[in-house]
């Protein structure tokens, strides 16, 4: 059985929902706003639960040529530098979880999955750039799905919203929802040339330094060539500077950078002053999801930050939008275009509550991370105590 699908979005989501759609033999049209399909932005992890879905869609040993094996994950605190805690990616918790731990370059993942794309051949995928997609209808007593820019339509027997955080498709499924909003954190991100660092500075391993309101985290990308490092803040530049990040005057959010991170000791501060040029991020958020009507609605599925963005301080986000595609090409299979939607309704109950769940730890996580005071003291007990136990969150990695 095969279905004709619109996926609206060509981020991580759209084209690992495309990959697995193509594979289970499903006609595939991907919906790119952009000019071309590429990713920016700088790394970001993926754990062994990610890593398995991706073996899945055929995409290991490409992902493996360009992504970074961490030793270990050792966390650190802000001011003083030693070591809280540490986990170390042993053969033991390979073999626990049935994949590793990586770490990549955002590009390098997104151009892995659009070479595994092309490879499936014309014959079940089209990609369409340049198609902001800003009308999406159902016509025909809901038989058919139709999504159109300006110049162009498409009609197919469902559709897929992973068009992202500010995406049109979540307005066709959740009536009088809120925009995101603001969170008043920043993440400021840059990429390093290990080459280009001194000894003392280079790592193989993720490094993550908690503060008063402030963490950093760094980690190999790019086949270990190149260190990812990401400031995570509660600062924001001032009101007025813009809604986007990317759109700031520099200056002013590198103040606010340079205040977030003045309390760092001498190692972490020689890491930050090696960076070269920031970017920054504004970190927006939405509710957990409640329940499954908030991911499907008759031939409208929403996957990835469409549906459920989070923080990133659980360094999950671009995964859950794969184990979403994961799903979604599962309750597919042997599927016809009348009952689409109640797979899209199955693809919902069985991704929800995982999703919502892994945005509140994420929301935890920010509390914890940038403690103080007692419960920062806490924190700090219970991770010299618990090592390993503490930062392994096993019901995440072997789900
Ligand atoms: C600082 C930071 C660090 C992070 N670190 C990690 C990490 O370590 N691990 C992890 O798993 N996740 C991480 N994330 C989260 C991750 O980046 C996102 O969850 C992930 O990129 C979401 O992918 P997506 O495909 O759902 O959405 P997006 O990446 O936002 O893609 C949406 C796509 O849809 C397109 N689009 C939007 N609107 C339209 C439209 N109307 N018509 C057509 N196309 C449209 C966009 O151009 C875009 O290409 C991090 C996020 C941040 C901010």
């Amino acid at each position: 059985m095969s279905l004709q699908l619109l996926i609206v979005g060509g981020g991580i989501g759209g084209l690992a929902a495309a990959l697995a759609l193509g594979r289970g033999g499903h006609r595939v049209d991907v919906l790119e706003q952009a000019a071309r399909f590429e990713e920016f932005g700088a790394g970001i992890q993926l754990g062994p639960n990610v890593v398995r879905r991706l073996r899945a869609l055929g995409v290991e040993p490409a992902l493996q040529d360009v992504a970074a094996r961490p030793t270990r994950l050792s966390v650190r605190s802000v001011q003083g530098g030693d070591e809280l805690a540490r986990m170390v990616f042993d053969a033991a918790r390979v073999r626990r979880y049935g994949a590793p731990y990586l770490c990549v370059h955002r590009a390098d993942l997104h151009a892995v999955l659009l070479g595994a794309l092309k490879a499936q051949g014309p014959s079940r995928l089209s990609l369409h750039t340049g198609a902001r997609v800003s009308r999406i209808a159902t016509r025909g007593g809901e038989a058919v799905c139709a999504a159109a820019d300006d110049t162009r339509a498409w009609e197919a027997d469902g559709l897929v919203g992973a068009d992202g955080l500010w995406g049109a498709t979540r307005a066709r499924v959740i009536e009088h929802d809120a925009p995101p909003h603001r969170t008043g954190h920043t993440a400021w991100r840059a990429l390093l040339a290990q080459a280009a660092l001194p000894q003392a500075l280079r790592s193989d391993r993720i490094q993550i330094w908690l503060g008063a309101r402030v963490h950093v985290v760094a980690y190999p990308v790019r086949a270990g060539d190149f260190l990812n490092v990401v400031v995570l803040a509660e600062a924001a530049p001032p009101e007025g500077a813009g809604l986007d990040a990317r759109g700031w005057d520099q200056e002013a959010s590198l103040d606010t950078l340079r205040q977030a991170t003045r309390q760092a000791g001498a190692g972490l501060r020689a890491l930050l002053d090696a960076v070269p040029a920031w970017r920054a991020w504004t970190l927006h958020d939405r509710p957990p999801l409640q329940g499954p009507a908030q991911m499907a609605q008759a031939r409208i599925a929403l996957l990835g930050d469409a549906a459920h963005p989070m923080l990133p301080y659980l360094a999950q986000g671009a995964g859950m939008a794969i184990e979403d595609a994961a799903t979604l090409a599962e309750v597919l299979a042997g599927v016809d275009a009348g009952q689409l939607p109640a797979a899209f309704a199955q693809y919902a109950a069985q991704r929800w509550a995982r999703n919502a769940r892994v945005q509140a730890r994420a929301r935890r996580n920010a509390r914890i991370f940038h403690a103080t005071g007692l419960l920062r003291w806490g924190r700090d007990w219970a991770m010299r105590l618990g090592g390993a136990r503490v930062l392994d969150v096993p019901w995440l990695y072997a789900g």
